[in-house]
């Protein structure tokens, strides 16, 4: 349940409320918010002159539910660029998986600059399948990302891959991934909540809708409103791709929840060729951003060298997603 206090009520107050009812007390555009579980469906009578708004819901999934906030959450990804909100912006956001050297990281700047894009992505602690891979390069990857910024103005996506170095990355980086092999990791969600970074939270390949959400909510209990969902594609039956993008789940998630919405084609299907097109398909959806992996050399990166998109690539692939979210009415930054 999720329960709007008056703005009048005292912090004490508000404090006394959330211990009775064993709820998170939250504080939302200067208001006290209370949640706890789904499970509780009506307010005891004396609290009734204190409460603004209501709701009681049939899953945890409450903050993130659109019933509770109609509109879809603005959040400021970089000074002045905003996902979700009314905006309508398709963010574009591209870079190698791995941070493998300044050389390369400063290629993919340049070309990720040229095209007026804000925002660079690159992974230093790397959730890899096997340990006989590149890991990434820690502290070193952050360091370059943080040089890469400073240089170019540009704003750094990065992953936290353990509780290990979950405070250095959230630290460094202007934007916290959290993996799909990490999306269960509580430990992670409180730090990357605690951060009050924006979080940009992947799909689980094996999760359900409903679990996704329900770690977003982690997040959004613990403090931090800032959360944007990220489909990567899921694990069905088929094998000749990597993953298989659901775009029915993005439909779902645009629909029933208020969280930005970012399609990553890349780590979808797992094969360069296809990536444009599942590109422009979530371009065409209307989706709130995207996250596109490109390497100056794709056949001799460290990790997923089969996905990235070469960075001549990326201009071509940046024209056509332009026609397609003005066409749909939206705006590709
Ligand atoms: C990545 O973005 O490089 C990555 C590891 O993605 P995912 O967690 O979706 O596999
Ligand atoms: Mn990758």
């Amino acid at each position: 349940m999720v329960v709007k206090l008056h703005e009048g009520c005292q912090a004490q107050e508000a404090q006394s409320i959330a211990e009775e009812l064993q709820a998170f007390l939250l504080k939302e555009n200067g208001q006290y918010v209370l949640v706890n579980t789904s499970g509780h469906k009506q307010l005891p009578n004396q609290l009734s002159h204190l409460v603004e708004a209501s709701w009681a819901f049939d899953s945890d999934i409450q903050l993130a539910n659109r019933e509770y906030q109609a509109t879809t959450r603005s959040i400021e990804l970089a000074p002045g660029l905003f996902i979700g909100g009314e905006t309508r912006n398709t963010v574009f956001m591209s870079g190698p998986c791995s941070v493998e050297s300044e050389g390369q990281l400063r290629a993919c700047a340049e070309a990720i600059s040229a095209l007026g894009g804000k925002i660079i992505r690159g992974g230093c602690y790397k959730p890899r399948t096997s340990p006989y891979t590149f890991q990434g390069l820690g502290l070193q990857g952050l360091q370059l990302l943080a040089k890469i910024r400073e240089e170019y103005g540009l704003s750094v996506i990065t992953e936290i891959r353990d509780a290990t170095h979950a405070h250095e990355v959230a630290e460094y980086t202007d934007i916290v991934q959290i993996g799909a092999k990490a999306m269960y990791d509580h430990g992670i969600l409180r730090i990357a909540a605690e951060s009050g970074k924006p979080v940009l939270l992947k799909r689980g390949f094996g999760s359900t809708l409903k679990e996704f959400v329900q770690m977003a909510e982690f997040v959004l209990s613990h403090g931090n409103p800032k959360v944007i969902l990220c489909e990567r594609g899921i694990r069905t039956f088929e094998t000749k791709t990597r993953f298989t993008l659901d775009l029915c789940g993005v439909e779902w998630l645009k629909k029933y929840t208020n969280l930005p919405v970012v399609v990553d084609p890349s780590h979808a299907i797992g094969y360069a060729y296809g990536v444009p097109s599942l590109a422009l398909a979530g371009a065409a959806a209307g989706v709130d951003g995207l996250l596109i992996e490109s390497h100056p050399d794709p056949s001799k990166a460290l990790s997923d060298a089969a996905q990235q998109l070469k960075l001549e690539e990326l201009p071509p692939l940046y024209e056509k997603l332009k026609a397609v979210t003005q066409a749909v009415g939206a705006h590709l930054v």
